[in-house]
């Protein structure tokens, strides 16, 4: 089928496609009613159906496939690897909501999930989706004050939580941080339940804390069937990452969501049931959230669940496991690419990568080079997808499961089915619907199923934040600033707050980005806009250097500055020329790996730089701030 016919039943049709949809998932009661939008933008997909999201990840493949691997972990930190079966994780998703259930959850309350990559967190997540409960993971490690401010907001009855985590093969403490946290917060939660790893001593707080291990021993042949919900009940609650200011809790319902991973795995990743799929992202983000968790298991395929670093024992580690456990579809992200980049290219081809039919990245713009790296050292297709928290599953991407096509390199791909994607102009809402104007990417509600339903507990939020910033047109804004060639396909220019305005020309810090990125000796790049009192803001670099020897000295710095000027001149114009290009070894991040622009531009402007909760190595500003106040 043409992909863009596909696409228009998906709009036009809304109700016939997303009904057919629907039954790629099990259903205790079939939905009647697909769509009800009678309240926008408040979406109620599959509003009379009831199901449930453990029943379908696991319960519904026990048939036919409960000795097959489902949950396969490896940790490169502690030295574990083992593979639970569809029997197994049954198993043990049973006596996890036996536990939460002996400590007082029931349906529609929450679960805070604060944990390493462990299985216990995969068994406490579908636990929870199996009794109804709503889960929240806090990324683990996350500071006292980032997982205090979730606490209040999300008001959990019990927290599952593990003595530590490991990164790097250093051990890091939970149980002081969330003890830390519970201080901080208003809401106390009533339990919190431990996995002990054995890694870090914990000290219990009598009455409160509650040691898995020993309640598994109680509770390790309990039989707990799925709680049936309405599709519309809330799922869990995840927080974005905070790259541009408070986190926003987004909250995700049951059916919707299903049906749209059902579908994402079908159109987009092609995976079948039996194979094995591999995300490298964390349960605390939502692309772990849906393609480690939910997505596989719901297509039926075994999940790999990973703790450790990329680079460690080496740089083949990844490739290792495709060839061991036979990966067929791979999910990682740009940032961890430019990891990889900076090692031996050699490790890409050392295994046996016949398995693998593609590799998908998502989570900031993926550009060229990059791209070309990596998809020439597998010799395999790379799909770029592009999406947020808030819509759980891809916006644009390629959908080959519909028809094969090639991608384009920069551009994510097209909108996917049920996303009416539009390009409004950022102060009229006017739709621009010519070839490549800029504008600010949209989407037409209701938004598909999966997405959002809301801001946890703030109905108002949800609608201020998203739903009003187009003059007369209530339409969602990603707050992504992109464009859209002849063909269709979209290209992401930045966000719309990091759009540069030089001398009245705006300008994408992406744009800028790609070209620097261009050049040989670069391994990533971050670059800003800045307050000039006389061309209203100019554009500043900060260059992270694929090898340390190359900008070894101020005559260097200098040398490689001028080629990068030149390149961007050539590429963009003058007019996009970084006023300077400076050196650092490493870029200010968030956890999950986007760069910190925000921060980056306040630093440059000398302003607070606001909320830090996120950031990965604070010592990553300090270079930047150090830099600026020599210049001055
Ligand atoms: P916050 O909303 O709290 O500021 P955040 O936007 O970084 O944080 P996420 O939902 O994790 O939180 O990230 C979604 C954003 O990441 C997108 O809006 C976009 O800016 C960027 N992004 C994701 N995937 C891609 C991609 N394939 N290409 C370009 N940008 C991407
Ligand atoms: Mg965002």
């Amino acid at each position: 089928m043409r992909y863009e016919d596909f696409h228009r039943r998906s709009i036009v049709e809304r109700d016939a496609f997303w009904a057919e949809q629907a039954r790629l998932v099990d259903w205790e009661q079939t939905p009647q009613v697909i769509c009800d939008y009678s309240r926008p933008p408040f979406a109620r997909w599959f509003a009379d159906g009831t199901t449930n999201l453990c029943h379908n990840a696991v319960d519904r493949h026990l048939p036919e496939r409960s000795a097959q691997p489902a949950l396969i972990y490896v940790s490169t930190e502690t030295g574990e690897e083992r593979t639970y079966t569809f029997a197994d994780l049954h198993r043990e998703v049973q006596s996890m909501a036996a536990i939460l259930q002996a400590l007082g959850v029931v349906k529609g309350d929450r679960v805070l999930i604060y944990m390493p990559m462990v299985p216990q967190a995969v068994f406490a997540m579908l636990a929870c989706a199996r009794i109804g409960a709503i889960h929240s993971v806090v990324f683990g490690g996350f500071a006292s004050v980032s997982l205090a401010s979730r606490i209040d907001d999300a008001r959990p009855k019990v927290v599952v939580s593990a003595d530590a985590g490991s990164r790097g093969g250093k051990v890091v403490p939970y149980k002081p941080l969330l003890d830390e946290a519970v201080r901080l917060s208003q809401h106390k939660p009533e339990k919190v339940l431990l996995v002990d790893r054995g890694l870090a001593a914990m000290e219990l707080v009598p009455g409160r804390d509650v040691l898995y291990a020993e309640l598994r021993q109680a509770h390790g042949q309990a039989e707990v069937p799925c709680v049936w919900v309405e599709a519309t009940h809330p799922s869990y609650i995840l927080y974005t990452s905070g790259t541009t200011g408070r986190p926003k809790g987004v909250q995700r319902d049951t059916g919707g969501y299903a049906v749209a991973l059902a579908a994402s795995m079908k159109y987009i990743f092609c995976g079948q049931a039996g194979e094995t799929y591999f995300c490298t992202s964390d349960i605390g983000w939502v692309v772990g959230h849906s393609y480690i968790v939910y997505g596989p298991l719901i297509a039926g395929m075994a999940t790999i669940l990973y703790e450790g670093l990329p680079i460690r024992p080496d740089a083949g580690i990844w490739w290792s496991l495709v060839e061991k456990y036979k990966v067929t579809a791979m999910f990682s992200a740009p940032t961890a690419i430019r990891v990889l980049k900076k090692h031996d290219p050699a490790f890409l081809t050392k295994y046996d990568l016949s398995s693998l039919r593609a590799l998908f990245l998502a989570g900031e713009p993926l550009d060229e080079p990059t791209a070309r790296w990596i998809a020439d050292g597998l010799g395999k297709p790379v799909v770029d997808n592009y999406w947020q928290t808030e819509t759980g599953w891809p916006i644009l991407t390629i959908a080959n499961g519909v028809e094969p096509r090639q991608g384009r390199y920069g551009s994510p791909g097209v909108p996917m089915c049920g996303y009416d994607v539009k390009l409004l102009h950022e102060s009229t809402g006017e739709e621009l619907t010519g070839p490549n104007q800029k504008g600010v990417i949209a989407i037409d509600g209701p938004l598909p199923p999966g997405c959002m339903q809301t801001v946890w507990g703030d109905d108002e939020r949800f609608v201020k934040t998203y739903w009003s910033n187009f003059p007369g047109r209530m339409a969602y804004s990603t707050f992504d600033w992109g464009v859209r060639d002849d063909d269709g396909y979209y290209f992401i220019l930045g966000r719309t707050d990091d759009v540069i305005n030089v001398a009245g020309h705006r300008l994408g810090t992406r744009e800028i980005e790609e070209s620097i990125a261009s050049h040989p000796l670069v391994a990533e790049v971050a670059v800003v806009g800045v307050a000039d009192s006389l061309k209203g803001q100019v554009a500043m670099a900060f260059a992270v250097a694929r090898d340390a020897a190359s900008v070894a000295t101020p005559e260097l710095q200098l040398r490689l500055e001028g080629e990068i000027m030149k390149r961007v001149d050539e590429q963009l114009g003058a007019v996009a020329r970084p006023a300077r290009v400076r050196f650092v070894t490493v870029l200010p991040k968030t956890r999950s790996g986007k760069l910190l622009r925000r921060a980056i531009q306040a630093v440059c402007e000398g302003r607070d730089p606001g909320d830090l909760t996120t950031i990965e190595d604070p010592s990553a500003l300090d270079q930047i701030r150090s830099l600026m106040q020599d210049s001055v």
